[in-house]
Protein backbone atom coordinates (compact mmCIF):
# COMPACT_ATOMS: atom_id res chain seq x y z
CA UNK A 1 0.00 0.00 0.00
CA UNK A 2 1.78 3.09 -0.79
CA UNK A 3 1.38 6.37 1.22
CA UNK A 4 -1.01 7.84 -1.45
CA UNK A 5 -3.44 4.89 -1.28
CA UNK A 6 -3.19 5.28 3.03
CA UNK A 7 -4.34 8.44 2.85
CA UNK A 8 -6.95 8.03 0.83
CA UNK A 9 -8.42 5.35 2.99
CA UNK A 10 -9.11 9.22 5.06
CA UNK A 11 -11.87 11.28 4.74
CA UNK A 12 -10.04 13.96 2.02
CA UNK A 13 -8.89 11.40 -0.38
CA UNK A 14 -8.93 13.41 -3.47
CA UNK A 15 -6.96 15.80 -5.73
CA UNK A 16 -3.39 15.30 -4.50
CA UNK A 17 -3.92 19.29 -3.84
CA UNK A 18 -6.06 18.51 -0.71
CA UNK A 19 -4.32 16.25 0.76
CA UNK A 20 -1.00 17.69 0.56
CA UNK A 21 -2.36 21.15 1.46
CA UNK A 22 -4.17 20.13 4.03
CA UNK A 23 -1.48 17.78 5.51
CA UNK A 24 -0.16 20.42 7.77
CA UNK A 25 -3.45 21.50 9.06
CA UNK A 26 -4.70 21.12 12.42
CA UNK A 27 -7.12 17.71 12.29
CA UNK A 28 -10.30 17.27 13.42
CA UNK A 29 -10.83 12.96 13.24
CA UNK A 30 -14.09 12.74 15.22
CA UNK A 31 -15.79 16.26 13.97
CA UNK A 32 -14.32 15.51 10.28
CA UNK A 33 -15.82 11.88 10.46
CA UNK A 34 -19.34 13.41 11.79
CA UNK A 35 -19.45 16.11 8.90
CA UNK A 36 -19.19 13.28 6.07
CA UNK A 37 -21.29 11.05 8.07
CA UNK A 38 -24.28 14.02 8.71
CA UNK A 39 -24.21 14.87 5.09
CA UNK A 40 -24.54 11.63 3.94
CA UNK A 41 -27.42 10.78 6.07
CA UNK A 42 -29.20 14.15 5.71
CA UNK A 43 -28.94 13.23 1.43
CA UNK A 44 -30.13 9.40 2.09
CA UNK A 45 -33.50 11.06 3.36
CA UNK A 46 -36.19 12.85 0.62
CA UNK A 47 -36.71 16.49 2.36
CA UNK A 48 -38.67 17.73 -0.56
CA UNK A 49 -41.90 19.62 -0.16
CA UNK A 50 -45.26 17.59 -0.78
CA UNK A 51 -46.49 13.97 -0.44
CA UNK A 52 -43.72 11.94 1.17
CA UNK A 53 -42.17 15.08 2.81
CA UNK A 54 -39.28 13.35 5.32
CA UNK A 55 -37.87 17.14 6.19
CA UNK A 56 -38.62 16.40 9.81
CA UNK A 57 -36.41 13.15 9.84
CA UNK A 58 -33.52 15.42 8.91
CA UNK A 59 -34.26 17.95 11.71
CA UNK A 60 -34.55 14.79 14.53
CA UNK A 61 -30.98 13.07 12.75
CA UNK A 62 -29.32 16.71 13.19
CA UNK A 63 -30.86 17.22 16.92
CA UNK A 64 -29.66 13.76 18.23
CA UNK A 65 -26.14 14.82 17.08
CA UNK A 66 -26.31 17.09 19.01
CA UNK A 67 -27.94 15.91 22.09
CA UNK A 68 -25.52 13.19 21.94
CA UNK A 69 -22.86 16.00 21.56
CA UNK A 70 -23.92 17.48 25.14
CA UNK A 71 -26.58 19.34 24.03
CA UNK A 72 -29.60 19.11 26.73
CA UNK A 73 -32.79 17.38 24.91
CA UNK A 74 -34.58 20.35 26.62
CA UNK A 75 -32.84 23.07 24.53
CA UNK A 76 -34.11 21.04 20.79
CA UNK A 77 -36.64 22.07 19.67
CA UNK A 78 -38.12 20.56 16.30
CA UNK A 79 -41.57 21.79 15.71
CA UNK A 80 -43.63 20.83 12.74
CA UNK A 81 -45.01 23.22 9.91
CA UNK A 82 -47.79 22.12 7.44
CA UNK A 83 -45.45 18.86 5.79
CA UNK A 84 -41.87 20.40 6.67
CA UNK A 85 -40.18 20.99 10.12
CA UNK A 86 -37.73 23.22 11.71
CA UNK A 87 -35.24 22.58 14.40
CA UNK A 88 -34.08 25.23 17.03
CA UNK A 89 -31.18 24.28 19.18
CA UNK A 90 -29.88 26.33 22.00
CA UNK A 91 -26.48 26.36 23.78
CA UNK A 92 -26.56 28.79 26.47
CA UNK A 93 -23.79 31.37 27.35
CA UNK A 94 -22.88 32.12 30.38
CA UNK A 95 -23.84 36.04 30.17
CA UNK A 96 -27.10 36.32 29.44
CA UNK A 97 -27.35 40.04 28.89
CA UNK A 98 -25.37 39.44 25.44
CA UNK A 99 -27.97 38.85 22.87
CA UNK A 100 -27.28 35.63 21.03
CA UNK A 101 -25.29 34.24 17.69
CA UNK A 102 -27.72 32.46 15.19
CA UNK A 103 -26.37 30.34 12.96
CA UNK A 104 -28.56 29.55 10.49
CA UNK A 105 -29.70 26.90 7.70
CA UNK A 106 -32.15 25.34 5.89
CA UNK A 107 -33.29 21.20 5.89
CA UNK A 108 -35.25 21.47 2.22
CA UNK A 109 -34.30 20.27 -1.34
CA UNK A 110 -35.20 21.22 -4.69
CA UNK A 111 -36.95 17.92 -6.15
CA UNK A 112 -34.60 15.63 -8.05
CA UNK A 113 -35.99 12.83 -10.41
CA UNK A 114 -34.02 9.44 -10.69
CA UNK A 115 -34.62 8.93 -14.40
CA UNK A 116 -32.53 13.00 -14.91
CA UNK A 117 -29.61 11.86 -12.58
CA UNK A 118 -26.78 9.78 -13.26
CA UNK A 119 -26.66 8.48 -10.29
CA UNK A 120 -30.01 8.48 -7.33
CA UNK A 121 -30.00 11.65 -6.08
CA UNK A 122 -31.09 10.71 -2.48
CA UNK A 123 -28.66 7.73 -2.14
CA UNK A 124 -24.99 9.67 -1.13
CA UNK A 125 -22.08 8.52 -3.35
CA UNK A 126 -18.51 9.65 -2.52
CA UNK A 127 -16.22 8.91 -5.31
CA UNK A 128 -12.67 10.80 -5.93
CA UNK A 129 -12.95 12.70 -3.36
CA UNK A 130 -16.66 14.58 -4.14
CA UNK A 131 -19.96 13.59 -2.59
CA UNK A 132 -22.74 13.23 -4.88
CA UNK A 133 -26.59 14.06 -3.61
CA UNK A 134 -29.40 16.24 -3.86
CA UNK A 135 -28.46 18.66 -0.96
CA UNK A 136 -25.01 17.85 -1.18
CA UNK A 137 -24.07 22.08 -1.60
CA UNK A 138 -27.37 23.40 -0.90
CA UNK A 139 -27.17 22.73 1.84
CA UNK A 140 -26.88 19.08 3.84
CA UNK A 141 -23.29 19.30 3.72
CA UNK A 142 -22.96 22.62 5.07
CA UNK A 143 -25.44 22.06 7.33
CA UNK A 144 -23.62 18.87 8.65
CA UNK A 145 -20.29 20.67 8.83
CA UNK A 146 -21.92 23.73 10.81
CA UNK A 147 -23.45 21.43 13.51
CA UNK A 148 -20.11 18.93 13.54
CA UNK A 149 -17.79 21.87 14.21
CA UNK A 150 -20.34 22.72 17.05
CA UNK A 151 -20.12 19.63 18.61
CA UNK A 152 -16.29 19.58 18.41
CA UNK A 153 -16.36 23.38 19.60
CA UNK A 154 -18.14 21.90 22.89
CA UNK A 155 -15.85 18.57 22.91
CA UNK A 156 -12.69 20.68 22.99
CA UNK A 157 -14.34 21.94 26.23
CA UNK A 158 -15.46 25.58 25.09
CA UNK A 159 -18.01 27.83 26.96
CA UNK A 160 -19.54 30.73 24.92
CA UNK A 161 -20.38 33.91 26.63
CA UNK A 162 -22.62 34.45 24.25
CA UNK A 163 -25.50 31.75 23.51
CA UNK A 164 -25.51 30.12 20.42
CA UNK A 165 -28.60 29.18 18.36
CA UNK A 166 -28.53 27.43 15.37
CA UNK A 167 -31.55 26.75 13.38
CA UNK A 168 -32.36 25.49 10.40
CA UNK A 169 -35.39 26.21 8.40
CA UNK A 170 -37.83 23.31 6.86
CA UNK A 171 -38.93 25.22 3.25
CA UNK A 172 -36.42 27.47 2.31
CA UNK A 173 -36.80 26.38 -1.21
CA UNK A 174 -40.50 26.86 -1.79
CA UNK A 175 -42.87 28.88 0.43
CA UNK A 176 -40.13 29.87 3.28
CA UNK A 177 -43.20 30.14 6.08
CA UNK A 178 -40.69 28.32 8.52
CA UNK A 179 -38.14 30.71 7.76
CA UNK A 180 -39.98 33.52 8.39
CA UNK A 181 -41.58 32.08 11.78
CA UNK A 182 -37.97 31.15 12.94
CA UNK A 183 -36.64 35.09 11.94
CA UNK A 184 -39.74 36.17 14.63
CA UNK A 185 -38.69 34.20 17.09
CA UNK A 186 -35.10 35.19 17.30
CA UNK A 187 -35.34 38.49 15.98
CA UNK A 188 -33.59 39.59 19.23
CA UNK A 189 -30.68 37.98 17.89
CA UNK A 190 -27.26 39.98 17.78
CA UNK A 191 -26.46 39.17 14.29
CA UNK A 192 -26.87 35.47 12.13
CA UNK A 193 -24.53 33.92 10.57
CA UNK A 194 -25.92 31.97 7.70
CA UNK A 195 -24.09 28.86 6.30
CA UNK A 196 -26.27 28.59 3.21
CA UNK A 197 -24.75 31.68 1.66
CA UNK A 198 -21.26 32.77 0.05
CA UNK A 199 -18.52 30.39 -0.50
CA UNK A 200 -14.91 30.25 -2.42
CA UNK A 201 -14.04 29.74 -6.14
CA UNK A 202 -11.17 27.17 -6.98
CA UNK A 203 -9.75 27.82 -9.63
CA UNK A 204 -10.65 25.25 -12.88
CA UNK A 205 -7.74 24.38 -13.97
CA UNK A 206 -5.21 24.02 -10.72
CA UNK A 207 -8.39 23.34 -8.24
CA UNK A 208 -6.52 25.94 -5.77
CA UNK A 209 -8.69 28.54 -4.04
CA UNK A 210 -8.82 31.73 -5.74
CA UNK A 211 -11.20 33.98 -3.82
CA UNK A 212 -14.16 33.75 -1.02
CA UNK A 213 -17.15 35.46 -1.16
CA UNK A 214 -19.21 36.39 2.02
CA UNK A 215 -23.26 37.48 1.17
CA UNK A 216 -23.88 40.78 2.69
CA UNK A 217 -27.30 41.75 1.02
CA UNK A 218 -29.85 40.41 -1.62
CA UNK A 219 -32.24 41.63 -4.27
CA UNK A 220 -35.59 41.24 -3.26
CA UNK A 221 -38.01 38.90 -5.64
CA UNK A 222 -40.96 40.45 -7.13
CA UNK A 223 -43.56 39.27 -9.40
CA UNK A 224 -46.33 41.81 -10.89
CA UNK A 225 -48.84 40.85 -13.24
CA UNK A 226 -50.08 43.19 -15.82
CA UNK A 227 -53.79 42.71 -17.22
CA UNK A 228 -55.88 44.68 -19.56
CA UNK A 229 -59.85 44.04 -19.90
CA UNK A 230 -62.29 45.32 -21.66
CA UNK A 231 -65.71 43.67 -23.32
CA UNK A 232 -63.59 41.99 -26.61
CA UNK A 233 -66.48 41.62 -29.45
CA UNK A 234 -66.64 39.92 -32.56
CA UNK A 235 -63.20 40.29 -34.86
CA UNK A 236 -64.66 41.73 -37.89
CA UNK A 237 -65.70 44.69 -36.24
CA UNK A 238 -62.50 45.83 -34.05
CA UNK A 239 -62.72 48.93 -31.27
CA UNK A 240 -60.10 51.12 -31.32
CA UNK A 241 -59.26 49.83 -28.07
CA UNK A 242 -57.43 46.28 -27.92
CA UNK A 243 -56.51 44.29 -25.11
CA UNK A 244 -53.80 42.54 -26.66
CA UNK A 245 -52.26 45.67 -28.56
CA UNK A 246 -52.53 48.08 -25.43
CA UNK A 247 -50.61 45.26 -23.61
CA UNK A 248 -48.28 44.87 -26.00
CA UNK A 249 -47.38 48.44 -26.02
CA UNK A 250 -47.15 48.15 -22.37
CA UNK A 251 -44.09 45.47 -22.42
CA UNK A 252 -42.54 47.49 -24.73
CA UNK A 253 -42.27 50.40 -22.36
CA UNK A 254 -41.13 47.97 -19.79
CA UNK A 255 -38.58 45.94 -22.07
CA UNK A 256 -36.50 49.18 -23.03
CA UNK A 257 -36.72 51.02 -19.22
CA UNK A 258 -33.98 51.36 -17.04
CA UNK A 259 -33.78 51.30 -13.66
CA UNK A 260 -31.01 53.63 -11.70
CA UNK A 261 -27.66 52.77 -11.64
CA UNK A 262 -27.16 52.14 -7.96
CA UNK A 263 -24.41 51.12 -5.05
CA UNK A 264 -24.06 49.99 -1.62
CA UNK A 265 -21.34 49.61 0.51
CA UNK A 266 -21.25 45.52 -0.33
CA UNK A 267 -21.35 46.60 -3.95
CA UNK A 268 -18.74 48.92 -4.39
CA UNK A 269 -16.44 46.60 -2.08
CA UNK A 270 -17.18 43.81 -4.60
CA UNK A 271 -16.57 45.36 -7.93
CA UNK A 272 -13.32 46.94 -6.67
CA UNK A 273 -12.51 43.23 -5.35
CA UNK A 274 -14.13 41.12 -7.95
CA UNK A 275 -12.22 42.97 -10.81
CA UNK A 276 -8.83 41.24 -10.73
CA UNK A 277 -10.74 37.69 -10.92
CA UNK A 278 -13.19 39.10 -14.40
CA UNK A 279 -12.48 37.13 -17.31
CA UNK A 280 -12.76 39.79 -19.83
CA UNK A 281 -10.55 42.86 -19.32
CA UNK A 282 -13.31 45.19 -20.87
CA UNK A 283 -15.51 44.01 -17.84
CA UNK A 284 -13.18 44.22 -15.51
CA UNK A 285 -12.29 48.02 -15.81
CA UNK A 286 -16.05 48.80 -16.20
CA UNK A 287 -16.21 47.52 -12.49
CA UNK A 288 -13.67 49.46 -11.49
CA UNK A 289 -14.72 52.23 -13.40
CA UNK A 290 -18.52 51.77 -11.68
CA UNK A 291 -16.84 50.94 -8.42
CA UNK A 292 -15.42 54.54 -8.63
CA UNK A 293 -18.33 56.49 -9.94
CA UNK A 294 -21.83 54.72 -10.76
CA UNK A 295 -23.09 57.36 -12.93
CA UNK A 296 -20.05 56.42 -15.05
CA UNK A 297 -22.50 56.25 -18.39
CA UNK A 298 -19.69 54.08 -20.09
CA UNK A 299 -18.79 51.46 -17.23
CA UNK A 300 -22.58 51.30 -16.61
CA UNK A 301 -23.56 50.26 -20.44
CA UNK A 302 -20.56 47.74 -20.36
CA UNK A 303 -22.02 46.03 -17.20
CA UNK A 304 -26.03 46.25 -18.17
CA UNK A 305 -24.72 44.47 -21.12
CA UNK A 306 -23.48 41.57 -19.56
CA UNK A 307 -26.23 39.24 -17.67
CA UNK A 308 -24.01 38.62 -14.94
CA UNK A 309 -23.04 42.24 -13.97
CA UNK A 310 -26.74 43.62 -14.70
CA UNK A 311 -28.26 42.50 -11.82
CA UNK A 312 -25.67 44.01 -9.75
CA UNK A 313 -25.94 47.90 -10.69
CA UNK A 314 -29.62 48.37 -9.76
CA UNK A 315 -33.27 47.05 -9.99
CA UNK A 316 -34.39 44.47 -13.14
CA UNK A 317 -37.43 44.01 -14.13
CA UNK A 318 -38.34 41.55 -17.48
CA UNK A 319 -41.59 40.24 -19.02
CA UNK A 320 -41.64 36.72 -18.20
CA UNK A 321 -44.63 35.28 -19.15
CA UNK A 322 -47.71 36.02 -21.49
CA UNK A 323 -51.28 35.43 -22.16
CA UNK A 324 -54.45 37.00 -23.66
CA UNK A 325 -57.39 36.38 -25.63
CA UNK A 326 -60.06 33.56 -25.94
CA UNK A 327 -60.92 32.67 -29.81
CA UNK A 328 -59.40 33.36 -32.74
CA UNK A 329 -62.55 35.13 -33.66
CA UNK A 330 -62.81 36.73 -31.14
CA UNK A 331 -61.53 40.35 -30.03
CA UNK A 332 -59.47 39.64 -26.51
CA UNK A 333 -61.44 40.36 -23.60
CA UNK A 334 -58.15 39.57 -21.71
CA UNK A 335 -54.23 40.16 -21.89
CA UNK A 336 -52.17 39.65 -18.95
CA UNK A 337 -48.08 39.35 -18.56
CA UNK A 338 -45.60 38.50 -15.59
CA UNK A 339 -43.25 40.93 -14.99
CA UNK A 340 -40.37 39.24 -12.74
CA UNK A 341 -38.08 42.20 -10.92
CA UNK A 342 -35.23 41.97 -8.57
CA UNK A 343 -35.38 44.91 -6.64
CA UNK A 344 -31.89 46.70 -5.32
CA UNK A 345 -31.66 46.82 -1.43
CA UNK A 346 -33.57 49.60 0.16
CA UNK A 347 -36.39 49.92 -2.06
CA UNK A 348 -39.80 48.32 -1.55
CA UNK A 349 -41.55 45.97 -3.80
CA UNK A 350 -44.78 49.80 -3.69
CA UNK A 351 -42.31 51.89 -4.64
CA UNK A 352 -41.32 49.67 -7.53
CA UNK A 353 -44.84 48.59 -8.79
CA UNK A 354 -45.63 52.59 -8.95
CA UNK A 355 -42.35 53.19 -10.74
CA UNK A 356 -43.70 50.62 -13.02
CA UNK A 357 -46.88 52.17 -13.55
CA UNK A 358 -45.38 55.67 -14.39
CA UNK A 359 -43.07 54.10 -17.09
CA UNK A 360 -46.10 52.49 -18.65
CA UNK A 361 -48.65 55.36 -17.90
CA UNK A 362 -51.50 53.62 -19.24
CA UNK A 363 -54.50 53.74 -16.97
CA UNK A 364 -56.19 50.82 -19.06
CA UNK A 365 -53.11 48.42 -17.93
CA UNK A 366 -53.63 47.43 -14.25
CA UNK A 367 -50.62 46.69 -12.28
CA UNK A 368 -50.48 43.63 -9.12
CA UNK A 369 -48.37 42.40 -6.91
CA UNK A 370 -48.61 38.78 -6.64
CA UNK A 371 -45.40 38.37 -5.09
CA UNK A 372 -45.44 34.90 -3.05
CA UNK A 373 -42.87 34.65 -0.10
CA UNK A 374 -40.90 37.90 -0.45
CA UNK A 375 -40.18 40.31 1.28
CA UNK A 376 -37.69 43.76 1.06
CA UNK A 377 -34.63 43.70 3.44
CA UNK A 378 -32.05 46.16 3.31
CA UNK A 379 -28.15 45.11 3.10
CA UNK A 380 -26.56 44.70 5.94
CA UNK A 381 -23.54 46.99 7.72
CA UNK A 382 -20.03 45.79 7.22
CA UNK A 383 -19.80 45.42 10.91
CA UNK A 384 -15.72 45.49 11.37
CA UNK A 385 -16.37 43.30 14.52
CA UNK A 386 -17.70 40.56 12.31
CA UNK A 387 -15.04 41.76 9.66
CA UNK A 388 -12.03 40.99 11.81
CA UNK A 389 -13.33 37.51 13.22
CA UNK A 390 -14.22 36.49 8.87
CA UNK A 391 -10.87 37.54 8.52
CA UNK A 392 -8.99 35.69 11.08
CA UNK A 393 -11.28 32.80 10.37
CA UNK A 394 -10.72 32.77 6.90
CA UNK A 395 -6.60 33.61 7.11
CA UNK A 396 -6.48 29.94 9.37
CA UNK A 397 -8.52 27.87 6.60
CA UNK A 398 -7.49 29.34 3.69
CA UNK A 399 -4.33 31.27 4.65
CA UNK A 400 -3.92 34.48 1.70
CA UNK A 401 -7.17 33.81 -0.04
CA UNK A 402 -9.07 37.01 -0.84
CA UNK A 403 -12.40 38.28 0.74
CA UNK A 404 -14.91 39.62 -1.53
CA UNK A 405 -17.95 41.14 -0.40
CA UNK A 406 -21.38 39.91 -2.64
CA UNK A 407 -24.58 40.67 -3.24
CA UNK A 408 -27.25 37.86 -4.22
CA UNK A 409 -29.72 38.51 -6.77
CA UNK A 410 -32.10 35.76 -5.17
CA UNK A 411 -33.45 35.30 -1.96
CA UNK A 412 -32.62 33.17 1.04
CA UNK A 413 -33.30 32.76 4.54
CA UNK A 414 -31.37 36.35 5.57
CA UNK A 415 -33.97 38.54 4.00
CA UNK A 416 -36.46 37.34 6.93
CA UNK A 417 -33.96 38.66 9.82
CA UNK A 418 -32.69 41.38 7.29
CA UNK A 419 -35.93 42.95 7.09
CA UNK A 420 -36.52 42.80 10.65
CA UNK A 421 -33.40 44.88 11.37
CA UNK A 422 -31.09 41.88 12.36
CA UNK A 423 -27.93 41.84 10.46
CA UNK A 424 -27.76 38.38 8.30
CA UNK A 425 -24.44 37.41 6.52
CA UNK A 426 -23.63 34.34 4.17
CA UNK A 427 -20.50 32.99 5.31
CA UNK A 428 -20.21 29.50 3.89
CA UNK A 429 -16.23 28.36 4.11
CA UNK A 430 -16.98 25.69 1.07
CA UNK A 431 -15.38 26.24 -2.29
CA UNK A 432 -15.96 24.57 -5.82
CA UNK A 433 -15.21 25.29 -9.37
CA UNK A 434 -17.41 27.12 -11.03
CA UNK A 435 -18.20 24.12 -13.34
CA UNK A 436 -19.45 21.92 -10.36
CA UNK A 437 -21.96 24.32 -9.11
CA UNK A 438 -24.96 21.77 -10.02
CA UNK A 439 -27.00 23.35 -6.50
CA UNK A 440 -30.84 22.99 -7.64
CA UNK A 441 -29.56 20.67 -10.42
CA UNK A 442 -28.51 17.67 -11.81
CA UNK A 443 -25.52 15.47 -10.34
CA UNK A 444 -25.36 17.85 -7.13
CA UNK A 445 -21.82 17.93 -5.60
CA UNK A 446 -19.43 19.20 -2.63
CA UNK A 447 -15.95 18.71 -2.62
CA UNK A 448 -14.56 16.59 0.87
CA UNK A 449 -11.43 18.87 0.97
CA UNK A 450 -13.64 21.40 2.52
CA UNK A 451 -14.60 19.38 5.42
CA UNK A 452 -10.99 20.14 7.31
CA UNK A 453 -10.26 23.87 6.49
CA UNK A 454 -14.62 24.56 6.74
CA UNK A 455 -14.15 23.33 10.65
CA UNK A 456 -10.80 25.27 11.36
CA UNK A 457 -12.91 28.05 10.13
CA UNK A 458 -15.88 27.57 12.10
CA UNK A 459 -14.02 26.47 15.41
CA UNK A 460 -12.42 29.97 14.89
CA UNK A 461 -15.14 32.42 13.90
CA UNK A 462 -18.00 31.06 16.88
CA UNK A 463 -15.21 31.12 19.70
CA UNK A 464 -14.53 34.74 18.19
CA UNK A 465 -18.38 36.14 17.74
CA UNK A 466 -18.89 34.53 21.28
CA UNK A 467 -16.26 34.39 23.42
ZN1 LIG B 1 -30.12 26.79 -0.12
Amino acid sequence: MTLKSLLCLSLLCGSALSVEALAKDTSYPAAEAQTLDLAQKAIAIRSVRGEGNRTGEVAKLFGDALIAGGWNASDIEITPVDDTAFIVATWKGSDPTLKPLVISGHMDVVEARREDWERDPFVPVVEDGILYGRGASDMKFDGALAVSSLIELRRQGYKPRRTIVIEFSGDEETTMKTSAIIAEKLKNAELVINVDGGGGALDEATGKPLYWTWQGAEKTYADYRLEVTNPGGHSSAPRPDNAIVQLSQALLKVGTYKFKAEQNPITKDYFQKAAAFADKPDIAAAMRAFSANPNDAKALATLRADPSMVGKVGTTCVPTMLGGGHAENALPQRAFANINCRIFPGHTKEEIMAELGTVIADPAVRITDVTLGSVASPASPLRPDLMTAVTKAMGKAYPGVPLIPSQASGASDSMWFRTLGVPSYGLSPSFSKDSEDFAHGLNERTRLSNIRPGITYYLSLFTDLTK
